[in-house]
């Protein structure tokens, strides 16, 4: 018995893997299956940008319909303003850009840029007006110019230094031994975090977007690093709408409104002033940010002054 019973053992066990593989393979099925979803419009037109007014109506999805993860967002972004987006991780704020970027189309509601719904134009105009700087940006295993310069490959020499300046990474490339040409990336040089995302605050600069969606990198960042990149920041979204999904609440400051995002659904809005006076979610948590600043001197938080 003993002898049958190993190889049904190890049967079992080919059989586990198959199925295991299948199940893996259906889930790239599905992968692909919903990259090839979104299609666009039948006559589709280009986005015609204005102002770059961004609004959610509404908004439903979830990346299985069996669990819903935005559970009707709407808010209005005007021309030229800044939306931060804080809440809990997990609370659905990444997923909103990625929505606006129409990674996935919405389960209901509508999402509109200047009165268009963006569903109903071209996704390389959307994209086009869309710069994102990502949570954690991958660089390409090439010189630090063809990652700024992949932003608008057209630009010129003077254009991706202007870009690198504005997004306070100039002075840094040129004190590298290699200077533009200094080769970044896995098999290449080493970025810190912040000087990756400033890389891409460059990429993004280039491409001259109406809209910035900014997702702000969670690991802690030295307080220098987190005021460079807090001042190009500010330079780069003077007059763009922009979107910020904050994680330190030294970025919410100056918002025009900031939204609380729990468990997709907004649980406050204001501004700094006006939440903090709300003694809600938002009054906590600056007020563990402030707890934590004060235990370590090297967090930047703005005092409740600013
Ligand atoms: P946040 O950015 O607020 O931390 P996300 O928007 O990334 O949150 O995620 C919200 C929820 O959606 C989480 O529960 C997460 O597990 C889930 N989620 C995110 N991306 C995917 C995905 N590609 N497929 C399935 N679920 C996802
Ligand atoms: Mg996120």
């Amino acid at each position: 018995l003993l002898q049958l019973a190993m190889p049904l053992n190890f049967l079992g066990f080919v059989y586990r893997e198959i199925r295991q593989a299948l199940i893996d393979m259906h889930t790239m099925f599905e992968l692909i299956r919903q990259d090839l979803e979104i299609k666009d419009a039948d006559g589709a037109s280009e986005l015609a940008v204005k102002g770059a007014e961004v609004r959610f109506e509404d908004c439903l999805f979830g990346y299985d319909a069996r669990r819903p993860i935005l559970k009707g967002i709407s808010f209005t972004v005007p021309a030229g303003k800044k939306l931060a987006i804080v809440g809990s991780s997990g609370a659905g704020k990444s997923t909103i850009s990625r929505l606006l970027f129409r990674f996935y189309d919405l389960d209901g509601g509508k999402i509109t840029i200047d009165g268009q719904d963006i569903a109903a134009v071209t996704q390389a105009s959307l994209r086009q007006s869309i710069g994102i700087v990502p949570q954690d940006t991958v660089l390409f295993n090439d010189s630090i110019y063809y990652n700024i310069a992949y932003g608008r490959p057209s630009a010129s020499r003077e254009e991706v230094e202007a870009a690198a300046k504005l997004a306070k990474i100039h002075d840094f490339i040129l004190s590298l031994p290699d200077g533009y040409e200094s080769v970044v990336g896995e098999r290449g040089l080493k970025l810190s975090g912040g000087e990756k995302q400033r890389v891409a605050i460059a990429r993004t600069v280039l491409k001259d977007p109406s809209i910035l969606l900014f997702d702000e990198a969670t690991s802690a960042l030295d307080s220098k690093t987190e005021r460079e990149i807090q001042a190009s920041l500010n330079d780069v979204s003077k007059d763009r709408t922009t979107l910020v999904i904050a994680h330190r609440l030294s970025t919410v400051v100056d918002a025009d409104e900031i939204i609380v995002l729990e468990q997709g659904q907004v649980v406050e809005r204001g501004t700094h002033r006006g939440l903090l006076g709300q003694k809600g979610h938002y009054a906590e948590m600056w007020q563990r940010q402030l707890e934590v600043a004060e235990k370590s001197e090297d967090v930047a938080v703005p005092t409740l002054k600013n």
